[in-house]
C-alpha cells in the first residue's frame, strides 16, 4: 500500500502551519520565540562556549520580526558571533525539540497535524539555506514529533481508563467495567448468599427468553416481584439486565 504525500513549504511566503515560519510563538527553554525559525536560529548561538557577542547575537535573533529576517541572521558569518562549534551535533535534536513545544503548546496546530494521520510529510523547501538542504528533515522531524504525540495520547487514555477500572462494590475487587451498571455485585460476593431482609435466601431470573424479572423465596413455592435483598449485610438491588440476565447493585438510594 503506498503512503499517501502531504507536501508543505517551508519558507515565509503564506507559510503553512508546519513551517518552521509559522507565526506560532513558543516558549523554549525559558525563552520567548516568535516563531520556530526563531528559536532554531538563536540556539545556533547558545551553547556553553558562547561568548559575550553570540549571546548578544542571540537576543538580536529573538527579537527581530520576520522569521525570513531571523533565518537570515542565523546564517550571516558576518559579526563577532560564531555558531557553536557543537552545532552539527546539536542542530536535529534542537529542531526536534523545538518543534515538539509548538505542537505541544499550541492544541490547534497539534490536532492539524494529527489530522495527517499516517501521512508522509514532505517538506518541499528548494531555498538551500539549509544546511541540511534536501534531506526532508523537517518533514522527518515532524513526523516523529506526530507519533510522539500520538504515543502520548493513547498512553494517557490507556491511564485513565485504568483509573476509572470498576470495582465489586462490596469486596472492592476489580471486575470487568459495566458503564451501564457500575454498582453490580461481583459473582464471588453474590455466591457468598443473596437473602432477604428476613434472612431467607433469595434468587432471581428472567420470565422467559424474552427477558422479564422474577424472585423466588427459598421454602415458597410462588415466583414474587421482589427486588430488594441483602448480601453480606448490604442493601442490593436485583433487576433484569438489559440484555438478558440479572444484574445486582447495591442499592445506591439508602
Ligand atoms: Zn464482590
Amino acid at each position: 500500500m503506498e503512503t499517501k504525500k502531504y507536501t508543505f513549504k517551508n519558507d515565509e511566503k503564506k507559510p503553512c502551519y508546519l513551517s518552521t515560519y509559522f507565526p506560532a510563538r513558543i516558549v523554549y527553554n525559558g525563552e520567548e520565540y516568535k516563531t520556530c525559525e526563531h528559536a532554531f536560529q538563536a540556539q545556533k548561538y547558545l551553547g556553553s562556549k558562547s561568548s559575550i557577542y553570540d549571546k548578544k547575537y542571540a537576543k538580536k535573533i529573538q527579537k527581530t520580526k520576520r522569521a525570513r529576517k531571523a533565518h537570515k541572521l542565523g546564517c550571516s558569518t558576518k559579526g563577532k558571533q560564531k555558531i557553536r562549534s557543537d552545532w552539527e551535533d546539536y542542530s536535529i535534536v534542537t529542531l526536534r525539540e523545538i518543534l515538539m513545544c509548538k505542537f505541544t503548546q499550541h492544541i490547534e496546530l497539534q490536532k492539524q497535524l494529527l489530522s495527517t494521520g499516517n501521512q508522509l510529510i514532505e517538506d518541499t523547501e528548494i531555498d538551500g539555506g539549509y544546511f541540511y538542504y534536501n534531506t526532508n528533515i523537517v518533514g522527518i522531524l515532524l513526523m516523529y514529533v506526530r507519533e510522539t504525540i500520538n504515543e502520548n495520547n493513547l498512553m494517557k487514555k490507556n491511564e485513565k481508563a485504568k483509573s476509572e477500572e470498576q470495582k465489586c462494590p462490596i469486596c472492592k475487587k476489580i471486575v470487568e467495567p459495566t458503564p451501564r451498571y457500575p454498582n453490580s455485585v461481583c459473582k464471588d460476593c453474590q455466591k457468598t448468599g443473596v437473602f432477604t431482609k428476613e434472612g431467607k435466601k433469595i434468587s432471581f431470573c428472567n420470565k422467559g427468553m424474552g427477558g422479564g424479572f422474577m424472585s423466588k423465596i427459598e421454602g415458597q413455592t410462588v415466583y414474587g416481584r421482589e427486588h430488594t435483598c441483602y448480601i453480606k449485610n448490604i442493601k442490593c438491588y436485583a433487576d433484569e439486565a438489559r440484555f438478558g440476565g440479572i444484574v445486582i447493585e447495591t442499592d445506591e438510594s439508602m
